[in-house]
């Protein structure tokens, strides 16, 4: 699925259809440039879970975990290259019996749970992107 939003609001709502297919132990991966929108999109797919809390970069806290309807957890692993396995065991809680969106998740590759969906957002202009979904196959 491709699409492009012309305001943050937008990606919100795109990223709030996605949430309503998604339950506890899918992971969502949330690639693209710095600005590209990625928390702006877990944003919207936190309210949409029912997240009330204010939802903030976790740059400098690598997670954040919140609850909804269902637990919600927000990764950001820009500051890693390569997750060591230590590292992993430090992060592995945030994906239990949780919904799980992980920004920057090249470093955690070969490392994470099988990934339900991958988003990738790019800069059109300003206020535009351009969003790519790709889904997993249908759950059997
Ligand atoms: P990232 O997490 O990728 O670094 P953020 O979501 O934190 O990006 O920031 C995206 C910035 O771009 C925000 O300031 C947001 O208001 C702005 N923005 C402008 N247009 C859009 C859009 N169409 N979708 C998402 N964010 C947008
Ligand atoms: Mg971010």
């Amino acid at each position: 699925m491709e699409t492009e939003t012309s305001s943050p609001d937008e990606t919100e709502a795109v990223a709030a259809r996605l949430a309503e297919d998604l339950r506890p132990g899918d992971v969502v991966t949330v690639s693209g440039e710095l600005g590209a929108g990625k928390t702006t999109f877990v944003r919207g797919a936190c309210r949409a879970l029912g997240v009330e809390r204010p939802v903030t970069s976790p740059t400098f806290t690598i997670g954040h975990r919140y609850e909804g309807r269902v637990s919600v957890s927000h990764l950001d692993l820009y500051r890693f290259t390569n997750l060591s396995h230590a590292e992993w065991g430090d992060l592995e809680p945030y994906f239990d019996e949780a919904v799980a969106f992980v920004e920057w998740p090249e470093a955690a590759a070969g490392v994470l749970p099988p990934v339900r969906a991958r988003v990738r957002l790019r800069h059109i202009a300003r206020d535009r992107r351009a969003i790519t979904i790709e889904r997993a196959d249908p759950r059997v």
